[in-house]
C-alpha cells in the first residue's frame, strides 16, 4: 500500500502554509480563497481570555499555575512567556483564538511515525514560549510577544472547521510550547470529539500535573522533546528542568496517550554515550519498549551557530545504543534517505513502512501489525471514531 499519491494529498503532504508567522500569508492554491480571506492577519491581533491557572496573591499579584516556573506576577505584568498578563489582580491569556502560524503539514513532520503514516495534520501555534531553548528553531515566534506578530482572530471551532476542510485527520498544536496556549488547546480538542479528528501536539512537557490532566481528556497523542537527561543541559541550554518533563511522560503514559520522543543530538552538548544509555534505560523501564524515540540532527542556528551539524556516526551511535539498551522503534531525523528513518518490525525485523523524506510507503502493515509476522506494533493506526 503507497500513501501519498493522490494529487490532493500530495499536495497537503508539500505543506501549505495558511499563515505564516512573519505575517506574509500564502493561500494554498488548492484551497479556495474564501477561508482565508475571511481570517486576515493582523499585526498584534491579540485575545484576551481569564485563565483558570493562577491563584490569587497579596496586593493583586497572581501565581501562574500553567508551568513549573511558577511565575508570580505583579499587577499589570506578564510571566516569563509573554503571553499572560495580570489585569487587575487577574490572569489572563493573551493568545486565545489568535494563532500567528496555520500550516498543514505531513503528520510525521510533528514527528509522528506511528500516528495514521501520510495523513495531514492542521498544525497551528500562537507566539510565546516558556524555554528559551539556545537552539531553537522558530525562535522568530516562540521568542515574541502576541503584539509583535501577525496573527488571525480564530476560534477554536474556526480551527477545527479549517482542519476538516483542509482534510486533515489530526489537529497539531507544534512550533513553540502548545502548554503557554492550553486553555486554546483542550477547547479546540474538546470540540474535535464529534468528528474523525485526533488531537496532537508537540511540547518540551514543561506543563503541571493539573492543566496536564485538563489537556488529555481530549488529547490522543503527544511528541515531547526529551532534550537531554541532565540538568545541567536544561538548565544551561533551555532554561528549564529535566524532573517536570519525566514527571509529564508518566503522567502521558497513566493517561494512556500515545507519546513518542524527540531528542535533538548537539555535538558536545548532550551527546554523551552514557547519558543517551541512561536515557534510554529510563524510557525502556518507565515508558516501555515500544516508545518511538526519534534522534535528530542538529544543524547550527540561533543562539548555537558556532556549534557543527552532528556526525552522522554520532546519530548512529546513540541509535545503536537505544536498540542495545532494547527500544523496538529508533529513528533518525534530519537525515534524509537513511534506513534509521523506516519503521522495521521488532519480532521479525521485516520493513514496514518506507520514508524518503515526507514520502511514505507502507509496506509490511496489516490493521495495526506486522503482516509478515503478526507482532503488533504500537501507535494509533486507525482513524478515531467521532464520539
Ligand atoms: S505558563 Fe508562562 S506565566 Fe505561567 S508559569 Fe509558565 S512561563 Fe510563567
Amino acid at each position: 500500500m503507497t500513501h501519498g499519491i493522490s494529487r490532493r494529498r500530495f499536495m497537503a503532504q508539500c505543506g501549505r502554509c495558511v499563515l505564516a508567522c512573519a505575517g506574509s500569508i500564502a493561500l494554498p492554491a488548492m484551497v479556495s480563497p474564501a477561508p482565508a480571506m475571511a481570517f486576515r492577519p493582523k499585526k498584534g491581533a491579540i485575545g484576551r481570555t481569564l485563565s483558570p491557572y493562577f491563584v490569587p496573591l497579596d496586593d493583586k499579584a497572581v501565581q501562574c499555575t500553567l508551568c513549573p516556573h511558577e511565575c508570580e506576577v505583579a499587577e499589570g505584568e506578564r510571566g516569563l512567556c509573554e503571553v499572560r498578563e495580570n489585569v487587575n489582580g487577574e490572569y489572563y491569556s493573551l493568545v486565545y483564538g489568535n494563532p500567528c502560524s496555520l500550516r498543514a503539514d505531513p503528520v510525521e513532520k510533528k514527528p509522528f511515525y506511528h500516528v495514521l503514516p501520510a495523513t495531514t495534520s492542521f498544525s497551528i501555534a500562537t507566539t510565546g514560549c516558556n524555554f528559551d531553548c539556545k537552539f531553537c528553531q522558530n525562535w522568530e515566534i516562540s521568542q515574541a510577544r502576541p503584539e509583535d506578530t501577525y496573527n488571525i482572530m480564530a476560534s477554536p471551532q474556526d480551527i477545527v472547521d479549517m482542519a476538516l476542510r483542509y482534510d486533515c485527520a489530526s489537529i497539531a498544536s507544534t512550533y513553540v510550547e502548545p502548554t503557554i496556549f492550553a486553555e486554546y488547546m483542550i477547547e479546540i480538542g474538546r470540540l474535535t470529539r464529534p468528528h474523525p479528528l485526533l488531537k496532537v501536539m508537540h511540547s518540551n512537557g514543561y506543563i503541571n500535573p493539573e492543566p496536564l490532566d485538563d489537556l488529555c481528556r481530549y488529547l490522543d497523542a503527544a511528541c515531547i522533546d526529551l532534550k537531554a537527561f541532565t540538568e545541567r543541559f536544561y538548565r544551561d541550554v533551555a532554561e528549564g528542568r529535566l524532573q517536570p518533563v519525566l514527571e509529564t511522560l508518566k503522567r502521558l503514559k497513566r493517561h494512556g496517550v500515545h507519546t513518542e520522543l524527540v531528542n535533538l543530538v548537539i555535538p558536545g552538548k548532550n551527546d554523551d554515550t552514557d547519558d543517551i544509555r541512561r536515557m534510554c534505560r529510563w524510557i525502556r523501564d518507565t515508558l516501555g519498549p515500544d516508545t518511538p524515540l526519534h534522534f535528530s540532527r542538529f544543524y547550527p542556528l540561533y543562539k548555537l551557530k558556532s556549534v557543527p551539524p552532528t556526525p552522522i556516526q554520532t546519530l548512529e551511535m546513540a541509535r545503536n545504543t537505544a536498540m542495545k539498551a532494547g527500544l523496538n522503534y529508533v529513528y533518525l531525523g534530519n537525515v534524509p534517505e537513511h534506513p534509521g528513518g523506516n519503521t522495521y518490525c521488532p519480532k521479525c525485523g521485516k520493513l514496514l513502512i518506507k520514508r524518503v523524506g515526507y514520502r511514505v510507503t507502507v509496506t509490511g502493515m496489516a490493521d495495526g501489525d506486522c503482516r509478515y509476522c503478526g507482532q503488533s506494533i504500537s501507535g494509533i493506526w486507525h482513524q478515531r471514531k467521532p464520539a
